[in-house]
C-alpha cells in the first residue's frame, strides 16, 4: 500500500497527526508532497518574507523525511483549483492508496480539500486530522451548541475540555525500511517574490523547539509583566513558526506545562498568561470556522460596513511608511517593514491609528500585514483588525479610542523602542520623545520628522460621529 502525506501549513515531522498516522503501518510505502499555489498566494496577500519562510522550511522538512525514508515531491499550480486537478493524476500515477493531511480551517482552503476528497474518491481513502489546534473548531460550544461571541467564556470553557483532552505530542516517525535509498532533487524555488528574513527567525523546527524551551524556562514567569513593553524582549516570538506549522500548540502546551506545572491552578501568573494568548490564537480559528463570512473580507457587525470611510491615499501610504508623525505608530511600522514582524501591543495601536484616527477600511491595514508579516494568519489577522476596528466579535466598542500619544507614553515611557526604529528623533530627549515637535518648537530646530498627520482629539470627534451615524443608519 501507498500512503501519500500532503503537507500544507504543518512543515514539521514531529508532532505531525497526518505524517504520524500514515506511518503507523511500517509496511506502507510512504511518500509525502508540498503543492505550491502562487496566483492562491498573491490573492491572499501572502508576504514574500514569508513565502521565504515556507521556502526554507521545506527545504528542511525534505531533509528529515528523507533521512527516514520518506521523499518529498514538490509541485507548483497557479492556484488551488489546479491543485486539485494535479493531485488526482498524481495519486493516480503514484498508486496512492490513502491521502493524509492536517485539516487547514479557511473558506478557500475547506473547499478545496472538499473538492480533493471528491476528485479521488473512487480510489483513495482519505483521512483528515484536526493538528493545527488544541481543540478542533465545533468543539466549544455553548449551551446552545454554538459558538461564544465573547473571548472570556469561551476561554472558560475552553480550559476545562482541554483539561479533558488528549493533548499530548507525537514522536517524529521511526526511521522506514528505505533509508538512504531516497532520492533528494532540487526544490525549486517557488515562483513568487521571495524576500530575505534576516537573522531573527532560525530555520527548523528544532531551532524553534530550542526557543520554545528557553522561553518557557527562563522567561515566561514575567510574561505579564514584561508582554506590552516593545522594547523588551519579552515575548516568545514564535508567531512565525506556529502560522506556517513548524511548531504544533500541542508542543507549546506540552512545554509550558513541563516547565511550570501548575499553569492552569495559577491563573495569575506569567505561564497562565502566555497560554491565554494561545488560546485567543484557538478563538479565532473556531470564530472563522462558525462564521466564514470572515473569510470573506466581511465584518462580523455588519452595521459597521456603513461607516464611511476616508478616501486618504496619501495618510494611508503614510501610515505604511511609518511617516505619521506620531512617533510610537512611525516606530511600530517601521519595525514590520524591515522585519515582518511587529510587538502585539503595536499592532494594536497601529490598527486603532488607522481605523479610528485616519478614519481608513480596516481591510486596508488587514491586507498590508498580511503582505509583510512573517506570521501572517488569516484568522489572528482578521480577529486582530476587526478587533481594533470594533468590528468583530468580542470588539472594542467604537467609542474605545487609543491615544496613540499616550499609548507610547504607557508602554515605551522613555522611548527606547522608537529611538531604536526613528533614527530622526535621536537627539530628542526621553521626556519629549512623544510629542518631538513641541521640542524641537521651544529649541528653535527644525526636525527631519514628518508633522502629525491628522490631529487626535480632531480625529477622534468625527471618527466617534461617523462609527454613530453608521449605526444610525442600520
Ligand atoms: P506571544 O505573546 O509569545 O504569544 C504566543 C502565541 O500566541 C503567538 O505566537 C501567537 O501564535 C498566539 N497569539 C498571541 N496573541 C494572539 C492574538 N491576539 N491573537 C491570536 N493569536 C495570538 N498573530 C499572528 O500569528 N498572525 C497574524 O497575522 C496576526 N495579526 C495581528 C493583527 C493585529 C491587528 C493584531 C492586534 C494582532 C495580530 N496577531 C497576529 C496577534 C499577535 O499580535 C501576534 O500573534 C503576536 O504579537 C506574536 O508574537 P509572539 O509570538 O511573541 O506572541
Amino acid at each position: 500500500t501507498t500512503h501519500l502525506v500532503w503537507f500544507r501549513n504543518d512543515l514539521r515531522i514531529t508532532d505531525n497527526r497526518a505524517l504520524h498516522a500514515a506511518c503507523e503501518d511500517p509496511q506502507a510505502r510512504v511518500i509525502a508532497l508540498f503543492i505550491a499555489t502562487p496566483e492562491q498566494w498573491k490573492q491572499h496577500e501572502m508576504a514574500p518574507r514569508q513565502a521565504m519562510f515556507i521556502y526554507q522550511h521545506l527545504q528542511a522538512l525534505q531533509h528529515s523525511l528523507a533521512e527516514r525514508g520518506i521523499g518529498l515531491h514538490y509541485h507548483q499550480c497557479d492556484d488551488f483549483a489546479d491543485s486539485v486537478d494535479w493531485l488526482k493524476d498524481f495519486c493516480k500515477s503514484e498508486k496512492v492508496d490513502a491521502l493524509f493531511y492536517n485539516k487547514q480551517y479557511e473558506f478557500n482552503e475547506r473547499q478545496r480539500d472538499a473538492a480533493v476528497e471528491k476528485a479521488v474518491s473512487e480510489s483513495v481513502i482519505c483521512h483528515a486530522f484536526d493538528d493545527s489546534l488544541l481543540l478542533p473548531p465545533g468543539s466549544v460550544t455553548t449551551g446552545n451548541n454554538e459558538m461564544y461571541k465573547v473571548y472570556t467564556p469561551f476561554r472558560r470553557a475552553f480550559l476545562s475540555r482541554l483539561t479533558e483532552s488528549d493533548s499530548r505530542s507525537l514522536p517524529a516517525p521511526q526511521v522506514r525500511g528505505n533509508a538512504g535509498k531516497v532520492v533528494m532533487h532540487r526544490l525549486m524555488p517557488f515562483d513568487y517574490p521571495l524576500a530575505d528574513i534576516g537573522d531573527d527567525f532560525a530555520i527548523g523546527e528544532e531551532a524553534a523547539r530550542h526557543q520554545l524551551r528557553s522561553f518557557c524556562r527562563e522567561q515566561v514567569q514575567d510574561y505579564l509583566e514584561q508582554r506590552d513593553l516593545p522594547a523588551v524582549d519579552g515575548t516568545s516570538s514564535l508567531s512565525p513558526y506556529l502560522a506556517i506549522g513548524v511548531l504544533s500548540p500541542r508542543q507549546c502546551l506540552n512545554r509550558l506545562r513541563t516547565e511550570c506545572p501548575d499553569v492552569l491552578e495559577k491563573t495569575d501568573g506569567g505561564a497562565f498568561g502566555w497560554l491565554n494568548e494561545l488560546v485567543w490564537r484557538e478563538f479565532y480559528r473556531h470564530l472563522i470556522v462558525a462564521w466564514p463570512k470572515l473569510c470573506k473580507h466581511q465584518p462580523f457587525v455588519e452595521w459597521t460596513d456603513n461607516v464611511r470611510w476616508r478616501h486618504a491615499p496619501e495618510e494611508l501610504q503614510a501610515w505604511k511608511d511609518g511617516k505619521t508623525g506620531y512617533p510610537i505608530v512611525d516606530a511600530a511600522m517601521r519595525q514590520l517593514n524591515s522585519t515582518g514582524w511587529m510587538h502585539n501591543r503595536l499592532r494594536m495601536i497601529v490598527a486603532s491609528f488607522l481605523v479610528k484616527d485616519l478614519l481608513i477600511n480596516w481591510r486596508e491595514g488587514e491586507r498590508y500585514f498580511m503582505s509583510q508579516l512573517l506570521d501572517g494568519d488569516l484568522a489572528a489577522n482578521n480577529g486582530g483588525w476587526q478587533w481594533g476596528a470594533s468590528t468583530g466579535t468580542d470588539a472594542a466598542p467604537y467609542f474605545r479610542i487609543f491615544n496613540p500619544t499616550t499609548q507610547g507614553e504607557r508602554f515605551d515611557k522613555a522611548g527606547r523602542f522608537i529611538k531604536a526604529w526613528v533614527p530622526e528623533l535621536a537627539d530628542v530627549p526621553e521626556r519629549d520623545i512623544h510629542q518631538p515637535h513641541r521640542w524641537a518648537e521651544k529649541q528653535h530646530r527644525v526636525l527631519d520628522y514628518p508633522l502629525p498627520v491628522i490631529d487626535h482629539a480632531r480625529a477622534r470627534k468625527d471618527t466617534l460621529a461617523a462609527f454613530e451615524a453608521a449605526k444610525n443608519r442600520s
